[in-house]
This record gives structure tokens, sequence and C-alpha cells, in this order.
């Protein structure tokens, strides 16, 4: 089977196992796993910042940091592509009771001066804007990476208007392979990151939220309320410990099999466009006269797997156990395919 449906379906290697199976444990309620808070340490010195927490999801991550930056009432600024508000469940209205203005990138990706033109005026008609986010590489933008001057930026607008800044990197180290940046450029910017260990990292669950001393202590509170404390999670955290020691490298190959594919799918009369190729996310849209769900079910016969994101729209993802063999296998499929 060829699984290009996520970079999630990825499974532990025998190098990752053995790291989980000789982990040190204790009751991380009490902040006594020494596993885990020797990942949350390596987290916050590679960027630099005070603090980390371990949790199970990233949308848990997210959903913490929204909490613990805003009111009720208040409204966060994110473009209309973000994970926060498609794919977390309603989780900013639910969970925080925060309204939120979207905004329309490039995909995924909006300028300082559409934060300025959205920030709502002092006035009791208004929510209060406290929050912006920012998603790096962008999801559904296809694995857009955000240019670091424009982050740069936005920061500074926020901290001219006193508002805090959240970066949703469920496939942040996916965007620093592609980009000058270091880390700690992000680390000292930002009020708040979250970082997948499942994704490309090839960890089997696991997202750390970094921030300050302060906003951390109350991120764990909301990780108790919202059911995420753990106890003897030193077995998880060491596969994420053993995933950025080994697998921060390889994402580039990732990157590399992904381009191919776009090379091949360029060429092929059934697709209409592709959204250019920047990580390890190819996303393209089908002629309008090719059923979607056909076009599936082609490929499924032939022990292939993507998903439909959107009208049309074709999702691939390279990982981990997308080597090179597959990558031969799929282009023929995909070149010998009639429709
Ligand atoms: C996957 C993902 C998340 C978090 O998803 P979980 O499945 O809850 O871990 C958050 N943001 C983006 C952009 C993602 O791709």
């Amino acid at each position: 089977m060829i699984d290009l449906r996520s970079d999630t379906v990825t499974k532990p290697t025998q190098g990752m196992l053995d790291a989980m199976l000789s982990a040190h444990v204790g009751d991380d309620v009490f902040g006594d796993d020494p596993t885990v808070n020797q990942l949350q340490d390596m987290i916050s010195d590679m960027f630099g910042m005070e603090s980390a927490i371990f949790c199970p999801s990233g949308t848990m991550t997210n959903q913490i940091a929204i909490k613990v930056h805003t009111n009720p009432g208040d409204e966060l600024i994110c473009d209309r592509l973000s994970h926060i508000y498609i794919y977390e469940g309603g989780g900013i209205a639910r969970n925080s009771g925060v309204s939120t203005r979207l905004l329309q990138g490039d995909r995924g990706r909006f300028l300082a001066s559409d934060i300025s033109n959205n920030i709502n005026p002092d006035d009791e008609h208004f929510p209060i804007t406290t929050l912006i986010s920012i998603e790096n590489t962008c999801n559904k933008g296809g694995g857009s990476v955000w240019n670091f001057d424009n982050i740069k930026e936005i920061a500074n607008v926020c901290k001219k208007r006193n508002l805090k800044l959240h970066l949703d990197g469920a496939r942040l180290f996916n965007a620093l392979t592609e980009s000058k940046a270091r880390p700690a450029d992000y680390g000292n910017i930002f009020d708040s990151i979250s970082i997948c260990l499942s994704k490309g990292l090839g960890a089997p669950i696991g997202s750390l939220l970094l921030g300050s001393n302060e906003f951390i202590k109350k991120a764990r509170r909301i990780r108790k309320v919202f059911g995420g404390g753990m106890r003897q999670v030193g077995y998880l955290a060491a596969a994420g410990i053993y995933a950025l020691e080994n697998n921060l490298k390889r994402l580039k190959e990732d990157h590399q099999r992904a381009k191919i594919i776009e090379s091949t799918l360029l060429n092929l009369p059934y697709i209409k466009s592709v959204y250019p190729v920047e990580t390890n996310l190819i996303v393209f849209e089908l002629e309008s006269n090719l059923n979607v769900n056909h076009f599936l079910k082609k490929l499924e016969e032939k022990d292939i797997f993507v998903i439909k994101t959107g009208h049309q729209l074709i999702r691939m993802v390279t990982h981990l156990n997308f080597n090179d063999d597959m990558l031969e296998s799929t282009i023929d499929i995909l070149n010998k395919i009639k429709f």
C-alpha cells in the first residue's frame, strides 16, 4: 500500500520503539516524568523560549494557547484557511467564547497591513481584538511557507497594538527546512508556538506548546481542564526526543519527493492545476469533467491512497514511510492511468 493521505500515517521505526521502551518515567501531572521534562527542556532550548508543555495533540496545544491568550468576547484574527478555524471543531468559539475575523491571504499567508486594517476600534459595538494566529506551513494552502520578514512585520504590529501572536507550527520544521530563519528567530517574536511531533517528525502522538513561564503555568491549568493531564507519558515523550534528534534533517527528502510528484502532475491531461509545491504537501485540482470519487477509486485499485481536500481538489503528502521505490511506482501509475 502506498499511503499518501497524510504525514500522520507513519509508524514508529525500530529505533524509535527502542527509545520508547527504555524511557525513564514518572507521573507527569506531578511534574515527575524525567523524559517529559527532558523533551520540554529540549524544545524550549532549541527555540530560546522559557518553557514548554507536552500535550496529546496539536488541536489541544492550539486551543490551550487561544484560551490562555484571550477572554470571552475577544476576537482573534487568522487566515480563512487556518486549521484552528476549519479543523478544530469550532473550538475557538466553543472553548474560549472568542469570535474570529478571517483574512483572505495568499494560500494562508497575509501581511502586516491586513492585521492593521482589521483591528477593531475601542468601541463597545465591537469585540476586542487580542490575538493573531499564523500557520506555518499552511496545511490548506498546500504546505505554503511564510516569508520570515513578513512575520517580523506582523510581530511589530502586534507589539505596537498590544496583541498576542500565536504560531500554529504543526509543520514548522518543514518550513524551517526551506527557510533561512532559525528556531530561535521564531522563539524571539511569538508569544506561543505549537509544534506537532506526529506529522513529518514521525512520532506516534504528541505536540508541544512553547511560551513564557507565566504562559505555560496557565497552559498547564487549561490542559488539566481539557482532560490532557497524562501520567507515565515519558514513553511517548521518548518518541518525541528521538524524532527531534533523528528526523529533522530527513524532511528535505520528503520535499524533494514531493517536487518530483509535482513535475509529473504538471504534465497530466486530467489535472487542471497544481499548487506550487514548497514542502511535503501536494494539492492539485482535477479537470471539471473528472469525478473526484472515480479518481480516488482508480488510484485505490492500484493501492495508492490520497484524499479529497475541497471541490475537485486532491491532497498527497510525502513522509518518512514513503520511499524512492514507492515514488517510482506512484509516478508510473499516475502516468499510465487513463480517464
Ligand atoms: C495536524 C495539524 C494540527 C493539529 O492536529 P492534531 O491532529 O490535533 O494533532 C494543527 N494545525 C495544523 C496546521 C495541522 O496540520
